[in-house]
């Protein structure tokens, strides 16, 4: 298999990682493939069976050009600093350059301890590494910038958490794993000048438009507050929950990253937690806004000494980005909700009936995902998916005439505005009580209802016969429903 690795982070960033090398496995098995992704990527598979994949997949096999490393970094964990994290169960296989030019992360994620493991086996559970695998995919077929997987691959060996799993490595593809707790790492250790060349690199890398800015590092935490702003604003369209939004599981691509708890809201309710180990509520579907400005305060903080080298004025500049973060994301927030309500152009009430429209859906428990499906069904005259949704026919009659009033000021017949909302408003999410079947199925060896459900999240717009159970919300009896980081 032909990857031609171009490593530029090993190039040019010594000092930023450590070497590593995955851990033998006993009998390392394919559990799934991303043809697709592979072919985006320009990977050459002709020749690879299942059995070479799995060996590639689990580092058992060495690709050439390979140059396996851990990335050092810090991050804030539940708003506490901890100044050493780091890969401590993934390695850096190495960088691939797409046919399009587009430069890739190839990583495996459970590969087997690393300098930075500390007391942690440097493994992945199945459970796990399937789940990351799905979401990720549900996420880039929603249109969210995300990591995306690769390949999933059973190593034969038994993982210990709570209980023994049978353990599995994920291949994950970012556009690089540079987070904004790789930048607190080199500020709280080294200080300006490594600050500064991992800016630089991250402009090379990701914003090459950025290098001639007068201040590149001031732009560099425009850009990423931009795309944070952009990426939280999306989650919250599609009642995606993270669950583990600390500075280390922060990309400053702005692709989500590091699927853990996660979980997709089901009943509306803006304090959904779904984190076994977020007791307090602080990653909320709701806080989330609030979270990401308060991780961009910690960025801004990072990346201060290199700001300040080039123009200690333009600190003050910095402050006033991280100030404007509510009024940015709120303007993303309102032009995402307006495209989930069919409305194409701005007017000054929209806060008003978008605010009043979740506490509607809070109040009277409906789900989530079905009820803007049911939106537009109703302007295609049909009542009954969204009197299925409510507790009572005229539940929330007063917001509706609100949206309807507004819609008519526009100009768009209801049947374009309808297929205007089916295309943002999925049909089809991984709804946690299919996700937690198939992920218990496929820890038996079943891996059947996961690819089915694999192949449900990738096309989630348009009604299929045959789909309809995975469209149902979760039996009554489900939940509380709840992950956990046990990864
Ligand atoms: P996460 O909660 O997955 O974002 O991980 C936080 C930190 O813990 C990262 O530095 C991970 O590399 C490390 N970590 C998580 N699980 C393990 C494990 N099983 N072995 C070693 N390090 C781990
Ligand atoms: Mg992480």
């Amino acid at each position: 298999m032909d990857f031609s690795f171009d490593n530029s982070f090993q190039r040019e960033m010594a000092g930023f990682y450590a070497p590593a090398e995955a851990a033998s496995f006993p009998a390392p098995e394919l559990l799934a493939f991303n043809h697709a992704l592979a072919q985006r990527l320009g990977l050459d598979c002709g020749q690879a069976d299942a059995e070479a994949l799995a060996r590639i997949f689990s580092g058992q096999q060495l690709a050439e050009g390979a140059a396996p490393l851990a990335l050092a970094y810090a991050g804030h964990q539940f708003g506490h600093f901890s100044p050493q994290l780091g890969d401590g169960r993934a390695l850096l296989l190495g960088e691939v350059v797409a046919p399009d030019g587009a430069r890739f992360d190839i990583q495996l994620k459970g590969s087997g301890p690393t300098v930075f493991s500390r007391n942690g086996d440097g493994k992945a559970a199945i459970g796990p590494v399937l789940r990351e695998y799905l979401v990720s995919e549900a996420m880039a077929a929603l249109g969210v910038p995300t990591t995306r997987s690769l390949a999933a691959v059973a190593t034969g060996a038994r993982v210990l958490r709570e209980r023994a799993h049978p353990g599995a490595v994920l291949t994950r593809v970012a556009s690089s794993h540079i987070r904004v707790g790789t930048f607190q790492f080199f500020a709280a250790h080294f200080g300006a000048e490594h600050v500064v060349r991992l800016s630089e690199y991250s402009i090379r890398r990701h914003f090459p438009d950025l290098a001639d800015a007068p201040n590149p590092h001031l732009a560099l935490l425009d850009r990423v507050i931009d795309r944070q702003c952009d990426l939280v604003a999306h989650w919250l369209a599609v009642g995606f929950v993270h669950g583990v939004m600390n500075t280390d599981n922060v990309a400053i691509s702005g692709e989500a990253i590091d699927y853990g708890p996660c979980a997709f809201i089901d009943r509306f309710a803006a304090n959904s937690v779904f984190s076994s180990i977020d007791a307090n509520g602080r990653y909320a579907y709701g806080r989330q806004p609030q979270i990401m400005h308060w991780n961009m305060a910690r960025f801004a903080e990072a990346l201060l000494p290199a700001i300040h080298a080039v123009a200690p004025e333009d600190v003050e500049a910095a402050k006033a980005l991280v100030d404007a973060i509510p009024d940015r994301f709120a303007a993303r927030w309102r032009d995402r909700m307006r495209a989930k309500l069919g409305l194409t152009q701005a007017e000054a009430d929209d806060a008003a009936l978008i605010d009043a429209l979740f506490g509607a859906m809070e109040e009277h428990g409906v789900d989530f995902t079905l009820f803007f499906r049911a939106l537009s069904a109703l302007l295609r005259g049909e009542r009954a998916p969204l009197e299925s949704l409510l507790p009572r026919p005229d539940a929330m009659a007063g917001w509706l005439g609100d949206w309807q009033a507004r819609l008519a000021r526009e100009g768009d017949t209801p049947g374009v505005r309808a297929a205007m909302m089916d295309g943002v408003n999925p049909l089809y999410i991984p709804r946690n009580h299919r996700l937690e079947a198939a992920l218990a199925s496929a820890e038996t060896g079943n891996l059947a209802p996961w690819l089915e459900l694999l192949d449900v999240v990738r096309a989630p717009w348009a009604e299929r016969a045959g789909w309809e159970e995975y469209a149902r919300p979760a039996p009554p009896d489900f939940g509380p429903y709840m992950t956990f980081c046990g990864t």
